[in-house]
């Protein structure tokens, strides 16, 4: 970068703290008690430096590009460049939220067809593209729950879920002013007793995933769907776990009402540290009038907002929905077809079961044995050495492993959640496998004080979150 070009995009005393007298604070637009009172302290350093600095940051951190990353239930697959490459620099990043119909016509037409493909992979009568994630995608099923009971007269104020569910959904339930009701699991799925005598004139839904949080199928879910509907319930499908059967079967075809996709999770998309996502929203017939306006439709050859449903709960998300998370879907669904998505359900289970029998040996695994995309160990026996499931997960960070997903579900103790997910290969799941068991087999002090290796050494992790530091000061110490 040279100078000159430097000089034209920044005045040069914003640049170097040495010049920051010239700056003429008296010119300054803006109200005293706003203004700074001194120039920002913005270090005078080379291009290369600037260089090098980002790219060690870029090296601190620990994604799907530098490794494997088994996190249970968030489904950290791997990223394809090419739709990242969409997502990035294509035309489609320049859309206009205010740009009329017929300028985005091949827009729309991706939205349409994504809805279009979306349902089919569902089971879905019509999705909504506009949720932002999936516990959006709660929200907004819930929302359509409401509205359906209120416009059939019924004062229906529970949502039920099995202990096994994941904290978003009673969340979602809870924030839309629902008493939720949890119910205990029998052998992990479902216990359709509890179920039979927890659901009455005040159930407004159940809420489940299938494959559960524990990867276990719930082979009952069509008579959990009898006893919901009989009751005069609506059955939601949290859409989380839908990498482990797309392709295979759809929450549609297990009488599921109302359903969300985890698009970032399902259909890849990078979404560590909270971002960006999608959650789309898929119903039956009879609730395809409640869902949020515009959905896309086509007439003739033109595609269209459509604002006319009827029953619509109205907007949840501006515009048009996380636009480039909608296009790295459909790109990704296009790349894959049918046969490929089938066959990435498969190889999740295959890998994942393959994982569980190199493991469960060397710790306890509850429940039945065959698992879907994900299995849940539990990390009782460590006790006796001293240690947790958070010892274990610190160490693998050391043997340059992501940690899986711990202490969820909540139903087993010092649980360990781990996905290998459909992308890896049989070398790195055996390489995962031999630096667990070596964890197992070593000093527990070492362990204890884990990670000895990574930049940031073990943090207080409830300080973190009581006391959250969220800016950076120079001067801080
Ligand atoms: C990730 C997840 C959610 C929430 O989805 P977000 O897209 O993160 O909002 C809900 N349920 C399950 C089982 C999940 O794994």
């Amino acid at each position: 970068m040279s100078l000159e070009f430097r000089q034209a995009r920044y005045p040069r005393h914003l640049l170097m703290e040495e010049h920051a007298e010239e700056r003429d604070v008296k010119d300054n637009p803006l109200p005293d008690n706003i203004a700074r009172k001194e120039a920002p302290r913005i270090p005078d350093v080379p291009e290369y430096e600037v260089a090098r600095h980002f790219t060690r940051l870029s090296q601190m951190n620990y994604g799907v590009d530098t490794g494997f990353y088994p996190l249970g239930s968030c489904t950290m697959k791997y990223n394809p460049k090419f739709t990242e490459m969409l997502g990035k620099e294509s035309k489609a990043t320049e859309l206009h939220p205010y740009q009329p119909e017929e300028g985005i016509q091949g827009s729309l037409q991706i939205m349409y067809e994504l809805q279009k493909m979306l349902a089919e992979i569902g089971g879905m009568a019509q999705v909504t593209l506009q949720p932002a994630a999936g516990a959006q995608g709660e929200m907004t099923g819930l929302m359509i729950v409401h509205q359906y009971h209120m416009n059939n007269g019924n004062e229906r104020n529970e949502v039920i879920l099995p202990d096994t569910s994941h904290g978003t959904n009673p969340a979602s339930a809870a924030m839309l002013g629902y008493k939720t009701v949890e119910i205990p699991s029998k052998d992990g799925c479902v216990d359709l007793k509890a179920l039979e005598q927890a659901v009455g004139e005040k159930t407004a839904a159940f809420m489940l995933t299938n494959p559960n949080t524990l990867g276990l199928f719930e082979e009952d879910v069509k008579e959990v769907a009898d006893i919901v509907h009989e009751a005069g319930g609506l059955l939601y499908y949290d859409g989380a776990n839908l990498n482990a059967i797309m392709g295979k079967t759809n929450p549609g075809a297990m009488n599921f009402d109302i359903m969300h996709f985890n698009l970032h999770k399902t259909f890849s998309t990078p979404h560590g540290g909270g971002g960006p996502g999608a959650g789309p929203v898929g119903v039956t017939e009879e609730l395809r009038s409640y869902l949020p306006v515009p959905i896309v439709e086509k007439n003739h050859d033109k595609y269209y907002f459509d604002h006319s449903l009827e029953n619509s709960i109205g907007r949840v998300k501006g515009f048009y929905g996380n636009w480039l998370v909608l296009l790295k879907t459909y790109a990704y669904i296009k790349f894959k077809g049918k046969d490929g998505l089938t066959e990435a359900a498969e190889r999740a289970v295959l890998n994942s079961n393959y994982l569980r029998k190199l493991l469960e040996e060397h710790l306890e695994l509850p429940y039945k044995s065959l698992r879907k995309h994900e299995f849940v160990l539990s990390g009782k026996k460590l006790k006796d050495k001293g240690l947790r499931t958070m010892d274990l997960a610190k160490r693998l960070l050391d043997h340059g492993y992501h940690a899986p997903t711990i202490y969820f579900p909540l139903i087993v103790d010092e649980a360990l959640m781990i996905e290998p997910t459909e992308t890896e290969r049989k070398e790195t799941l055996d390489g995962f496998a031999e630096a667990f068991i070596n964890i197992l087999n070593e000093d527990p002090e070492i362990v204890k004080n884990a990670p000895h290796n990574t930049t940031v050494r073990r943090v207080d992790e409830t300080k973190a979150a009581k006391k959250p530091i969220l800016s950076y000061s120079m001067r801080e110490k």
